[in-house]
């Protein structure tokens, strides 16, 4: 038992019966990394690189800082996988010399993928940078876009990650409600899919996440969110590929076991919660999971969700 208790807090994510959820760490670029190892991360599930790009709004960060900023997260994890977004700009994350000064909307305008459809350069440096990084190293890589609407984003991210000579694999994030409608057609395109729960909510109950007055509708355990996590997981699963977790509510214990129940194939979260999570995930067979993922599907709102899945974890 005291081997089990030690493996819970230490070893690879899993549920009790050993099916796998590698738990992933969230970083904002090297910084973060050391926190991401003492946490006993499998890997990076999102690096955020914008924040490589927020100190200088004028001008994009040159090649040669890209470089060493991704080669420093990719020597860190000589065996598991990085998963890197390329820049996530505009909206709360505006950046001069990407994002439009005038639109009345910044959430539904043009940003994440869409700025850098607008600025291929800007999108090839990155790609050449990210390249160059992972020259002869071992690391698993992935890259991946931020705000895929459909088919056609994903594959012009495809074909710029292929035009850059990127040996990596390609994926999409679901963050809008119509890429999860449509996971099987996106993944015509890409190999993955990175479920970004935090835009997907805000843009599946129309409430922006930077307004608390409608945080109630931000909330990850609203049972219409569980419904475009399922649909995603089930795209991934039918074209046999795979569909993570790197929003907020991977952080949550309870919940990754429902995202696991429903699916969902990896978890990545800021690396402080990574212990509550694996150890939460021991404590279930994969068919609770299940269970308890039926059971907040089934509910009318987040608090009964909640409730629901606690109570067939805990066996009531
Ligand atoms: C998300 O939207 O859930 C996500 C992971 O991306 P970010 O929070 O950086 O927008
Ligand atoms: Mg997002």
């Amino acid at each position: 038992a005291r081997k089990a208790a030690l493996s819970a807090s230490t070893g690879p994510g899993a549920t009790s019966d050993g099916h796998k959820v590698p738990l992933l760490a969230n970083v904002g670029g090297p910084a973060d990394v050391p926190a991401a190892l003492e946490a006993g991360a499998e890997g990076v599930g999102l690096f955020r690189t914008e924040f490589l790009f927020l100190d200088d709004s004028k001008n994009a960060p040159s090649e040669e800082k890209q470089v060493e900023a991704y080669r420093q997260v990719l020597e860190a994890f000589p065996v598991g996988r990085v998963v890197v977004r390329v820049l996530d700009a505009g909206a709360d994350k505006p950046l001069d010399f990407l994002t439009p000064a005038d639109e009345p909307n910044p959430a539904l305008g043009v940003r994440g993928l869409r700025s850098l459809l607008d600025h291929p350069d800007v999108l090839r440096t990155q790609l050449t940078a990210l390249a160059k990084a992972a020259e002869g190293l071992p690391v698993y890589l992935e890259v991946m876009a931020p705000m895929v609407a459909d088919r056609a984003d994903a594959k012009a991210f495809a074909d710029a990650c292929r035009e850059a000579g990127l040996r990596a694999k390609f994926g999409a994030m679901v963050e809008i409600p119509s890429a999860a409608l449509r996971a099987r057609s996106i993944l015509q395109e890409v190999e993955f899919l990175s479920l970004g729960t935090n835009d997907l909510a805000q843009y599946t109950f129309a409430a922006d996440r930077q307004v608390g007055a409608v945080s109630r509708l931000q909330d990850p355990w609203q049972p219409a969110l569980l419904d475009l996590v399922a649909m995603s997981a089930e795209g991934a699963k039918a074209e046999g590929k795979s569909c993570g977790v790197c929003g907020e509510a991977a952080s949550d214990p309870l919940l990754a076991c429902v995202l696991t129940g429903l699916g969902v194939t990896s978890l990545s979260m800021g690396a402080a919660s990574i212990p509550y999570v694996r150890s939460t995930l021991a404590k279930y067979t994969l068919a609770q999971c299940e269970r308890a993922a039926l059971a907040a599907r089934a509910a009318d709102s987040a608090e009964e969700a909640r409730q629901a899945a606690q109570a067939v974890l805990s066996g009531e």
